[in-house]
Parts: C-alpha cells; structure tokens; sequence
C-alpha cells in the first residue's frame, strides 16, 4: 500500500510519523520552511485533477487521506476529483470547527467581503484569516494588521502591516499584541481543532467582537474522519 498524504495542516503533522514506510507527504509549497514531516516529502502542485491522475498512476498511489486545511477547497476538490477518476480510496482527515462559548461575540459570514459592513470603517481589525486572504480587504479604510508565518516581500498592501509569527501563541501573548496594536475586531477563518484556540479567548477575554467565515463544503460521499487515530483505522481496519 502507498499512501498520498495531502498535508499542510497539524493534523497531517500528527499522522505522517505513523505512516513511514508506506507514504509520501505532499506540501503545497506555501510555507518557506514547513516542518519536518518525517516521510519522503514532494512540494509543489500536482498541475490540477490531470496532473494528481498522472502522479496517482506513475507512483502507485493506493490510498489518499487529504489532510489538507479546511479552506483549502480547491486542494479537497481536485482529490476528490482524482480519487473517482482513478479508483483510488479516499479519507478525508479534518478536524471539527469551533464552536461559540458563552462570552464570545461572534459574527458568522460565507463570505470575507461582508467585513467592512459589519465593522464599520474606524475599526481596527486583526487578520488571522491569512496572506491570500488580504485582497477581500484591500479596498477597506480600516487600519488592517494581518498575521503571516513568513512576511512577504514588499510593502503592506493597505493601512497597517504584517504580523510576522508561527503558531502556537499564548492567550496572554495574544492579549498583549490585541492591546498594543489597538485591536476592536479580530477576523478569522473557522479553521478548527480540539485545543482552545488563544487568540479566540484572547477576544473572549477583551470582549472584542469577533468575525468568523464559515467553512467550504465538503465534497459529497467522501468519508470523512476527525482524529489521525480514526486515519490509521480507515487504512488498517481491526
Ligand atoms: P487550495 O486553494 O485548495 O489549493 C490551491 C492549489 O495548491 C491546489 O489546486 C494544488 O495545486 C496546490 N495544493 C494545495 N495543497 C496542496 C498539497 N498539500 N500538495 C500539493 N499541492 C497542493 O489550497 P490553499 O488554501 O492555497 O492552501 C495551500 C496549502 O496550505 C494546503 O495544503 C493547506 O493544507 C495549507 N494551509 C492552508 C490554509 C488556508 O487557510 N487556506 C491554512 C493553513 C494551511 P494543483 O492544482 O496544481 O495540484
């Protein structure tokens, strides 16, 4: 059995160590210096649904288990794509999403460009929702402060700047940044996981609103698993 693993996200981290031997990692490329993920690792696109088919056929792939990010829809569509096209079984690893707790002020949208409307103008906002997010905000007066793990080159494309930083982050460290850029909003992405998540409590703790995009769908009649442990059990069942 060979496994493609379609990595990219901790869940991915957790589960590639358990596989040696009988996986290959693949990373988009997005991160400079992704973490070692203890499997031959490929980086980079496969060249769309085509290209996968062809990387599924040339390298014997048996199995994949997409363990991609849960806004990495077009990574989770063209797997499911490649899966049915080529026969080969497919899992879905994704971790639950957050969930509102009392004290929390959070306002759910599909879609990133309703921002503006619910902050209002003068807000400043924290952008957790990531580089390639930036451009829905681009045309907002708002002072905008947007955390990357690697700074890109070039000047900030707006009012405000890059917040360079690696996860984890301490909630009181996430106070302490929230409270010294002058934070009123913070937006993020429902990206999930079991842990509390600092900079939600961070928010929670500063009853500072908060916007929250919802997920993409999922591709329908995927199986799809929570835990790396439910990932090992697709592939070797008891
Ligand atoms: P995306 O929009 O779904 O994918 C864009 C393209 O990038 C895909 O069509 C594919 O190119 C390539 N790609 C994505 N993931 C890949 C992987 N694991 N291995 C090989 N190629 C991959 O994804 P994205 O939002 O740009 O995210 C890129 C990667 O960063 C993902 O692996 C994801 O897990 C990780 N990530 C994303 C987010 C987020 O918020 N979106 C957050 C944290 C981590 P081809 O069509 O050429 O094959």
């Amino acid at each position: 059995m060979t496994v493609l693993l379609l990595a990219g996200t901790g869940e991915a981290r957790g589960l590639a160590p358990r596989l040696a031997g009988r996986a290959i990692a693949s990373l988009a490329g997005a991160t400079r210096t992704p973490a070692d993920l203890e499997l031959p690792t490929r980086v980079g696109g496969f060249g769309g649904v085509a290209g996968l088919c062809a990387y599924i056929a040339e390298t014997g792939i048996t199995r994949i288990i997409d363990a991609t990010h849960p806004f990495a829809a077009q990574m989770t569509d063209h797997a499911a794509q490649a899966a049915r096209a080529t026969g080969t079984p497919l899992l879905i690893l994704r971790r639950p999403g957050w969930r509102a707790g009392p004290g929390d002020r959070w306002h759910w949208v599909d879609d990133l460009g309703r921002v503006g409307a619910l902050t209002g103008p003068d807000a400043t906002l924290f952008l957790a929702t990531g580089r390639q997010s930036l451009a829905a905000f681009s045309a907002l007066p708002n002072q905008l402060w947007c955390r990357v793990i690697d700074p890109p080159g070039g000047p900030f494309p707006g009012r405000g700047g890059w917040i360079e930083g690696r996860p984890p982050f301490s909630v009181a460290d996430e106070i302490a940044l929230f409270q010294r850029l002058g934070i009123d909003w913070l937006v993020t992405k429902n990206s999930g996981g079991e842990a509390p998540v600092s900079k939600l409590v961070a928010a929670r703790d500063l009853g500072l609103p908060v916007v929250i995009q919802r997920r993409p769908p999922l591709p329908p009649g995927i199986t799809r698993v929570r835990t790396p442990e439910e990932a090992l059990a697709w592939l070797d069942p008891a």
